[in-house]
């Protein structure tokens, strides 16, 4: 990557495009009913680098009530699904204009390089607010032929005040693939960034309200886990789509159904990457370090267990254990960094505990040494397990940092076993130059995205969601909008 390649960009110049440090409600900024207040840390450099209000339940309610009337007035709701595909459209172009801001606002934010957010994340929400825009068109019921003597039809309507909870790790990208699709379908929504990385949320609302979105239609609420707990219970709220944790997606579902909330859950993920020896070993190599650095591995979908087949086994795990140390860490600002620190020092403890532990429990250690003392920021190496268990924590758990466990396998049979032998399904991946072999492992993988040759190839029109225990329901492509409506039959007397 070229120097020239990101905007001149730092963390002051960053700080100096923040939105105000406010709930939005009702198309107003205002603070916290309790007054209380909550820092933002600069994951680089440990430094603050602003405060929000730490919404509680009073202000949950004000949230909910402003997007419940703004729903219930029903003008946004009717509104013909083309002008809202219009405004969302112009969103689109309003991002654009500003998304270098957003890019550096998110790196200072998130610790993300900002290479990956100037070309990856905020691109990825202009294509989300462009495409579902011009999807809202398409959203119409049809007549149906019955026995019955009648005219009827069927009409997809929005869900009603929809609650996105959303996770420290992609707050653009995951906020996006929520508000977009659910705008288009007509509801309203109240957000509830993570409590770690809210500030291209408030952002976010300053250009919806420009592009038209009119005053309750979008509420950002900051705050941590009494606000979302908060969220789940509010009779108001008629549709959660939660993005985090599996242990934390297992409360949402408990509590949600006290009032039979509708429910998207995109929860954690432990991805195999497959390498068959018949696959290009240099690419497959160069796709199973990208696998699982990316995001400093703070990634749903990182393939953060490799399997390899034994007779390249060695030699590709010498050669990862080679590549890792060159991998250039530190700055997110810097634009040859592709290894930011991690969100915040709660993540780096736990990754460093995981380390610890395996260096306890004597497994074969390759590439860097994880934290590094570097000041205040919280930076890991890169860290590879090697000849790990199955049944090992390093294996079944989500470690969520940049370590990679790596195991060798004899048959494809074994490979399949192996890569399905967790609570997780999210993705996975196979590494292979065997046509039919790509097609016959894809199918027998339980994931709800599976690459070949490849690692996180994504596109807002293709659906991503989990199987097993990392959760149900689709973000993206048509069956993102689905989870967004519903079906109401009308049947008129002909009689
Ligand atoms: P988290 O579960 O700790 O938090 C997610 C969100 O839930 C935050 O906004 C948080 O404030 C809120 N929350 C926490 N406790 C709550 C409670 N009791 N009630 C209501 N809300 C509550 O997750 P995180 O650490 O922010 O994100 C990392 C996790 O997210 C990882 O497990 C990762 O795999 C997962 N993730 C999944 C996807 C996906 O698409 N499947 C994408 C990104 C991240």
């Amino acid at each position: 990557m070229s120097d020239t390649a990101a905007p001149a960009w730092n963390a002051e110049k960053a700080r100096a495009e923040l939105a105000p440090g406010a709930l939005f409600i009702g198309g107003q900024w205002v603070e916290a009913t309790s007054g209380a207040q909550r820092a933002i840390i600069d994951p680089a450099t440990g430094k603050q680098i602003c405060t929000v209000p730490d919404a509680g339940a009073a202000d949950i309610e004000r949230a909910t009530l402003a997007a419940r009337r703004a729903f219930d007035d029903g003008s946004w709701a009717t509104m013909n699904p083309r002008d809202r595909g219009r405004i969302l459209l112009r969103a689109a172009d309003l991002l654009r204009q500003k998304a270098a801001a957003f890019a550096a606002v998110e790196s200072l934010d998130v610790g993300k390089p900002i290479t990956f957010t100037t070309l990856v994340d905020i691109p990825t929400a202009i294509d989300l607010f462009e495409y579902y825009g011009a999807l809202a068109s398409g959203i119409e019921g049809a007549a149906r032929s019955t026995r019955i003597p009648a005219m009827a039809y069927t009409r997809r309507e929005p869900i009603g005040v929809v609650a996105a909870i959303t996770p420290f790790n992609f707050p653009m990208i995951l906020s996006t693939s929520k508000i977009a699709p659910a705008l288009a379908a007509g509801n309203t929504i109240v957000h509830k960034p993570a409590e770690e990385t809210p500030l291209s949320a408030l952002l976010l609302a300053q250009v919806l309200q420009e592009a038209g979105v009119p005053d309750g239609v979008y509420n950002v609420v900051t705050g941590g886990a009494p606000a979302g707990e908060a969220l789940l219970r509010d009779p108001r709220v008629d549709k959660i789509a939660f993005t985090g944790s599996t242990q934390v997606a297992r409360i949402v579902a408990r509590t949600a159904a006290e009032t039979l909330k509708k429910l998207t859950i995109e929860a954690g993920g432990k991805a195999a990457n497959i390498i068959f020896a018949d696959a290009d070993i240099p690419a497959a190599i160069g796709t199973a370090i990208k696998a699982f650095v990316f995001n400093t591995g703070q990634f749903c979908m990182a393939g953060t267990r490799l399997l390899v087949e034994r007779p390249v086994y060695e030699d590709v795990l010498a050669a990862l254990a080679g590549a890792c140390p060159h991998i250039p860490i530190g700055d997110p600002f810097a634009a040859s960094t592709v290894i930011g620190p991690m969100a915040g020092l709660r993540h780096r403890d736990k990754v460093q505990g995981y380390l610890d532990a395996a260096k306890k429990d004597g497994v074969r250690v390759l590439g860097g040494n994880g934290t590094l003392p570097a000041g205040a920021g919280c930076f890991v190496s890169p860290v590879i397990l090697a000849d790990v268990a199955q049944n090992s924590r390093y294996v079944q758990e989500e470690i969520f940092g940049p370590v990679l466990t790596v195991q060798p396998f004899d048959t494809e049979d074994e490979a399949v076993a192996l890569a399905n032998g967790t609570p997780y399904g999210l993705a996975a991946g196979l590494q292979t130059g065997n046509v039919a072999r790509a097609h016959r492992v894809a199918a027998r993988l339980h994931a709800g995205i599976v690459w070949v040759n490849g690692w996180a190839m994504l596109d807002v029109a293709m659906p991503f969601g989990g199987c097993k225990q990392s959760g149900y329901g689709r973000e993206t492509g048509p069956e993102g909008l689905d989870e967004y409506l519903q079906t109401k039959s009308v049947i008129v007397s002909l009689a």
